[in-house]
């Protein structure tokens, strides 16, 4: 039986511990820095149906119907004048079993971990990773170790395990944005609340969309900011009041009230990724963020977790000469690409590029070549 490690218990760990769960040729441990899974309560993710195909194989279909949600549409509005421009039928990628789905994180990663109480040991910060021949020795901060013959580094986009195997070479940096999060109640007036609503510009776009059927909303926005080195790294700057008000009050929008209603309120900054990283080890693989944390204009960072997770384990399974990393790194330029470039276009600022993205918009999001080519290449494995 194959000793399996793997460092951080979010999604792409959790996802990836399920699937080797299945055989009995793995022994697995999860190590979770946090005393607690973070299951940042009310806050939603977005599934496509890449994703979605992937989770069913655990039995995320069994999931409850009021735990999950089936939007058809996405709308698009000016986020000045709250006006539509149009709408992607985001159901025409749907299949029968799969379907595209918002949920809340917490209900994601309760689903991730249901059968893994056993196999997941918190408060443990890895601080040591030592390669002898096949053998991979672990060392954490409470002085205790432990071997293994797999490595999944899974500890998201700061990935310590990383910084330690690449001797810091390879950090993320600075996306410019600030991404602010909050729940919105559901009878928000200016929102059709059966479908996900996307604001577009100026160096703003804000995304809103149900998580459950008839309950709140989880309302997501990035806005374009600058900071100092030291301000990215100032994690109590980011929760004081008069930072969070300025913020609030930069936000490009005619009719504020909704606003007030925003509970659960939280600003970061928002980091990704400028490299790729390969490990000459071939049994310490990256996955998730810690591989590569694109910009979240896609809605694919969950996605994509789960797609090279379940890639990885395939390629361990068979245990032949894998190209993981390389179909990995392919797959994840073609969403790279994407998510800067939506980001690009959701925050153009000129007010004649804004009516020329607009006409544009409107003639895309009908044409079904250019929608299989832009999604449905990316919602294909
Ligand atoms: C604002 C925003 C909105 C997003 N919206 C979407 C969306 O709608 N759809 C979508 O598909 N994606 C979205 N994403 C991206 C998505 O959240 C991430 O890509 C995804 O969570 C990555 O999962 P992960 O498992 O790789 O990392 P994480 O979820 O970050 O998990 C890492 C885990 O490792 C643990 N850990 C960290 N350090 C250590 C350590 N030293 N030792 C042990 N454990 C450690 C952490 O505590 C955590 O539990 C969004 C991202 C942002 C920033």
């Amino acid at each position: 039986m194959k000793k399996v490690a793997i460092i951080g218990a979010g999604i792409s760990g959790l996802f990836i511990a399920n699937l080797f769960k299945r055989s009995l040729n793995y022994q697995i441990t999860i190590y979770e820095r946090s005393n607690l899974i973070d299951l940042d309560k009310g806050y939603g993710i977005q599934l496509s149906v890449n994703s979605v195909k992937l989770l069913n194989e655990i039995g995320f279909d069994k999931l409850q119907n009021d735990k999950k949600f089936n939007p058809e549409k996405i709308s698009f509005y000016t986020t000045k004048s709250l006006n539509k421009i149009c709408e992607l039928n985001i159901s025409d990628f749907n299949s029968e079993d799969c379907k595209y789905t918002t949920l809340k994180r917490s209900t994601l990663l309760n689903f991730l971990k249901r059968n893994l109480e056993k196999e997941i040991k918190t408060n443990y910060n890895i601080s040591k990773i030592k390669q002898q021949n096949q053998l991979i020795k672990l060392s954490f901060e409470n002085n205790e170790t432990f071997e293994c013959d797999y490595l999944i580094i899974s500890d998201g986009v700061f990935s310590k395990s990383k910084n330690l195997i690449s001797n810091n070479q390879i950090l993320p940096k600075y996306n410019n944005t600030l991404a602010i999060r909050g729940v919105l109640p559901n009878s928000t007036k200016i929102i059709d609340n059966k479908n996900i609503s996307l604001f577009l510009g100026p160096d703003f776009h804000q995304v809103v969309y149900p998580v459950e059927p008839n309950r709140d909303l989880n309302f997501i926005a990035l806005m374009k900011y600058n900071l100092s080195k030291e301000e990215q790294k100032n994690y109590s700057f980011f929760s004081d009041d008069i930072f969070i008000q300025k913020v609030l009050k930069k936000i490009p929008l005619k009719k504020r009230e909704y606003l007030d209603n925003l509970k659960e309120l939280k600003i970061f900054p928002v980091f990704v990724s400028d490299n790729f990283y390969r490990i000459q080890n071939n049994n310490i693989h990256l996955i998730g963020d810690a591989f590569f944390a694109f910009p979240p204009s896609f809605a694919q960072g969950a996605s994509q977790s789960i797609e090279g997770a379940y890639e990885l384990f395939r390629s361990i399974e068979n245990s032949k000469e894998s190209n993981f990393f390389k179909n990995r790194v392919y797959k994840i330029k073609m969403v790279n690409i994407r998510s800067k470039f939506n980001q690009f276009v959701f925050h153009l600022s000129n007010p004649l590029t804004i009516i020329f993205r607009n006409i544009i918009l409107k003639v895309l999001v009908k044409n079904k070549k250019f929608l299989e080519i832009y999604l449905g290449k990316i919602y294909k494995n």
